[in-house]
């Protein structure tokens, strides 16, 4: 194509190493196969070949054991009819299901759903994401032949309601003692103990003390023989899941570059629609595909009032401070020489709002560069406020997140999932902006700070010490978990 012509043949590996099945359909999702040739800033990544045959052998129990099979049908009738295994006995259904909740902001959604997916592939459980929140609206299926969206006529009619004191939640089950580990039963085994069918695994950030086990290794190993798992996480508990002994080596296998996990995750599952890939594509090809640089800079205010003349000074002290935009001449012309005609950069900016946009734009216009540089500063919508339930508007955010993982540098707001997903998509360790502590406080100083990682961070890490049954600190327990630099208690990898 016309395209490819413009980038070198050797960089387009629509595979992505093999992180992604030859054979779907192309017209049916141009994104799957396309985003190869959009993505210039490869982060040299490659996927394990382990985790490349872990993603085969997983689509392939997606497949015989997904919705429209045998297998599936018994499982959900046992579900219908209260029925399980238990530990010591046969699981009484082939296979094992993890039904996962969508709910809040997409980057939540993504950050969860990428999470489940893991957790399903280590434990051999089929995943089905919740349709709700559009999240059959935005993506393409990840697995060829079946589908994630959990059909309708699901037994559990009120899973997306379930929460923290939902009798069947793991953690109350094991405060009541309806379930129990060996460890907690105070020595005594129970290896005939009758497992309930299903299990709502509540990963809120309002989990209890109880919740919390669910990252422990006793715990785990009860929950392998529940066939039915519901859970509910709107963070990306990936860090808690290599806290689990049991995981490690797996793990260790699957990701030997403990800092590209969520990349490969996102890479392999997420596909925008053939409607949010036109958006991403004529956006890019219109604004962003000719510039000498492109800077994405992701700015997500928390609170009410968006337009904040600090957060403003923020982005441009960062921006300065890493080079990643020039300073301007604060009076008269520059010199004649240091004028240069080369293509400008593109800036970048998603945000609800577009009076930052509006501000960087008029500073570039009416100033010159100290370089001689041209800036373009760009911003496809505005939405003004964060909307639930709509569409459209969703349809706007997931193409904003793509576009910013075009980026060749990346600032980002901490805090937020929105820029955790599109730096995990880009492969690029974004400067994050640190949240000010009120509207009255001071610009941060640093403004910003290179990540430590590309990963996502988990915002409500559990601090359960496992053996001992208390709460205690964790981090520092595991090598590649380290705290967040935006969130000083949360918990990621490096
Ligand atoms: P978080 O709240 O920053 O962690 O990110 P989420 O993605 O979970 O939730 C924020 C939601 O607000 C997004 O999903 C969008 O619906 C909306 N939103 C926030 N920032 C932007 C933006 O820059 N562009 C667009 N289009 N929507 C945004």
């Amino acid at each position: 194509s016309i395209l490819l012509l413009h980038r070198p043949a050797a960089a387009h590996d629509k595979l992505l190493g093999g992180l992604l099945a030859d054979g779907f359909d192309e017209g049916s999702c141009h994104s799957r196969y396309q985003s190869a040739m959009y993505r210039r800033n490869n982060a040299g990544k490659e996927p394990s070949p382990h985790l490349v045959s872990r993603l085969r052998r997983h689509e392939e129990l997606q497949r015989r054991c997904g919705p429209g099979t045998a297998a599936y049908s018994n499982a959900v009738e046992s579900l219908r009819s209260g029925k399980s295994g238990g530990i010591g006995s046969p699981p009484q259904t082939e296979c094992r299901y993890l039904v996962s909740i969508s709910y809040r902001g997409l980057g939540n959604r993504m950050l969860a759903a990428a999470s489940a997916f893991l957790y399903a592939m280590l434990t051999d459980r089929v995943l089905l994401v919740d349709p709700s929140n559009e999240m059959g609206e935005l993506f393409c299926e990840p697995f060829p032949g079946t589908t994630w969206l959990l059909p309708p006529g699901f037994p559990l009619t009120n899973f997306t309601s379930f929460s923290v004191d939902t009798a069947e939640s793991y953690g109350n089950m094991l405060k009541n003692k309806v379930i129990t580990t060996d460890a907690a039963a105070g020595d005594v085994p129970t290896p005939h103990q009758q497992l309930p069918a299903f299990a709502y695994i509540h990963l809120d950030h309002d989990y209890t003390f109880h919740d919390k086990f669910f990252f422990c290794d006793d715990d785990q190993s009860v929950l392998r023989n529940v066939p039915w798992l519901v859970m509910r996480t709107d963070s990306y508990i990936v860090p808690g899941l290599f806290l689990v002994t049991g995981f490690q080596a797996e793990l260790d296998s699957l990701f030997p570059e403990t800092d590209a996990v969520f990349h490969h995750l996102a890479r392999y599952l997420f596909h925008p629609n053939n409607h949010i890939w036109g958006l991403v594509t004529r956006y890019y090809d219109a604004y962003l595909a000719t510039a000498r640089q492109r800077v994405g800079v992701q700015v997500r205010v928390f609170g009410a009032r968006q337009e904040s003349p600090k957060v403003l000074e923020q982005i441009t002290a960062c921006a300065h401070m890493e080079n990643l935009l020039p300073d301007v001449i604060t009076t008269g012309e520059p010199a004649a020489t240091t004028r240069r005609r080369l293509k400008p950069k593109a800036v970048l900016v998603t945000s609800l709002t577009s009076w930052y946009y509006e501000k960087l734009k008029g500073m570039y216009w009416e100033r010159a560069t100290a370089t001689g540089e041209a800036v373009g500063v760009h911003q496809p919508s505005h939405e003004e406020y964060q909307r639930f339930g709509s569409g459209s508007h969703d349809a706007k955010a997931c193409a904003e997140i793509y576009l910013l993982s075009l980026s060749d540098a990346l600032v980002t707001s901490g805090w937020s999932t929105f820029g955790y997903v599109a730096q995990g998509l880009a492969g690029l360790t974004p400067r994050v902006m640190y949240k000010p502590a009120n509207e009255s406080s001071a610009v941060p100083d640093p403004p910003c700070r290179r990540d430590v990682s590309m990963e996502p961070c988990f915002l409500t890490p559990p601090y359960n010490n496992c053996r001992m049954k208390r709460s205690a600190h964790s981090g520092k327990v595991v090598a590649h978990v380290k705290n967040c630099h935006d969130v000083p208690w949360g918990l990621k990898l490096v």
